[in-house]
């Protein structure tokens, strides 16, 4: 990267897009994120960044496994409270984000042993790992249904609230000295040589800059020029439904098998989620909202007096591998930050950090090479 770098482009101003340029400011660069939504103040656009459920679940998503994906997820929860902190200090909005603990549910014994042979290593590295039979669940959540056997809590999992932290990071970012274009649609990166040297509008505008970042979420391998194959980020719709329960009937975030629970504090609770690979089809479903409400009443029977709010989907920009796209594609001053599914509200403070690093020849703070972009090309026999 030549010393004269200064201006970067940002594709996307969803929560990864604007955790790089939040991180990419710090370091003294001059940053324009591209967005081709509206930005609306509350943060409560289309994207999918908005539409989460805001469950920050590295212990629950590390249920998969000891792999490269659970230890970005546990570095980057670990980031998350000094990572609020700067937020909040910068825009005076909080962001809800509550250190409530996540349980997950089993309804019979042997799904419970599974979940508790799943959560071992994490016990072994040093992890709080809770585990609950059916009187200690009872005893944290006595909303759950008598068929709930035991659970395994992970008492260090946090949620938050996506709207708000949109909308808190976009500010901090503004306020930062980030500049925010929108609406504008990017159609291809401009290459010049090896280098990226700007980016081209749908109105025919080119932008130059010195570099430039994916982070157009499930719509960034439509963008030109990335070296990303096509498909290599394909959107997977999920649906929530909002209840209202005024007094509140879970304490912490709960999952279950076929739904999740994830409460706010002004008595809101989300019920989600389905994941759903419909192309870019928009909106909840009857289908969805169906099963969705079936699940959330077997588990938590109180919930029949729930009063329904709203219903929406969002695409989680999903890979074939289900890992993130971060880093280089041999492009001199393009990174790619995408597709990271279910898991981009948690992975923001640590995508910020190496993207951040890659753009100023510092070292990320973690191994990147099972993320690397290019890994994701299907194969052509
Ligand atoms: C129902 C649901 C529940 C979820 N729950 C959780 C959760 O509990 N915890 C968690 O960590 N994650 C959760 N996720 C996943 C998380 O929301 C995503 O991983 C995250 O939003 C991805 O962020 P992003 O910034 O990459 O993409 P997005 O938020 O989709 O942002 C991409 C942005 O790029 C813009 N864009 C696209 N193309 C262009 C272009 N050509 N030019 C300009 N702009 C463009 C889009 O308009 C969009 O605003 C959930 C997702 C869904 C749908």
């Amino acid at each position: 990267m030549p010393p004269a770098m200064t201006a970067v482009l940002v594709i996307g101003g969803g929560i990864i897009g604007c955790a790089a340029a939040l991180a990419l400011t710090a370091k003294g660069l001059q940053i324009t994120v591209i967005e081709r939504g509206p930005l609306d103040p509350v943060g409560r656009g289309p994207q999918g960044s908005s539409a989460a459920a805001g469950i920050l679940g590295a212990q629950l998503e590390a249920l998969h496994g000891d792999n490269p994906l659970s230890r970005l997820c546990l570095s980057s929860r670990d980031r998350y409270p000094a990572w609020i902190a700067a937020i909040t200090a910068q825009s005076g909005l909080d962001v809800e984000m509550r250190p409530a603990g996540v349980a997950r549910v089993a309804t019979d014994t042997a799904s419970l042993r599974a979940l508790e042979h799943a959560a071992a290593w994490q016990a072994i590295a040093g992890y709080r790992v809770e585990h609950l039979d059916a009187a200690g669940v009872h005893a944290i959540e006595p909303a759950l249904a008598d068929h709930v056997v035991g659970a395994v809590r992970f008492a260090d999992d946090h949620r938050i609230d996506p709207p708000a932290l949109m909308a808190a990071v976009r500010l901090a970012a503004a306020r930062a000295g980030v500049t925010f274009r929108s609406p504008a649609t990017v159609t291809r990166v401009v290459v010049r040589g090896d280098r990226a040297a700007g980016v081209l509008l749908d109105d025919g505008t080119v932008i130059p800059a010195d570099a430039v970042v994916i982070a157009a979420g499930s719509w960034s391998s439509l963008i030109g020029e990335t070296s990303l194959a096509p498909g290599a980020v394909q959107p997977a719709r999920g649906q929530i439904i909002e209840l209202h329960v005024g007094a509140p009937v879970v304490r912490g975030v709960i999952e279950a098998a076929d739904c999740y629970l994830s409460p706010r504090d002004d008595g809101r609770l989300l019920v989600g989620s389905t994941v759903e690979l419909v192309g870019f089809r928009e909106g909840a479903t009857v289908s969805g909202v169906r099963d969705l409400l079936t699940a959330a009443l077997r588990l938590v029977p109180a919930l029949h007096d729930a009063r329904l709010n709203r219903a929406w989907a969002g695409f989680r920009p999903k890979t074939h591998d289900d890992m993130p796209l971060i880093g280089t594609v041999g492009i001199e001053g393009l990174v790619i930050a995408t597709g990271h599914f279910r898991n981009g509200v948690l992975l923001a403070p640590i995508t910020g950090e190496i993207v951040a690093a890659l753009l100023t020849g510092g070292e990320p703070p973690v191994d990147i090479a099972p993320f690397a972009p290019r890994r994701s090309a299907p194969s052509r026999a």
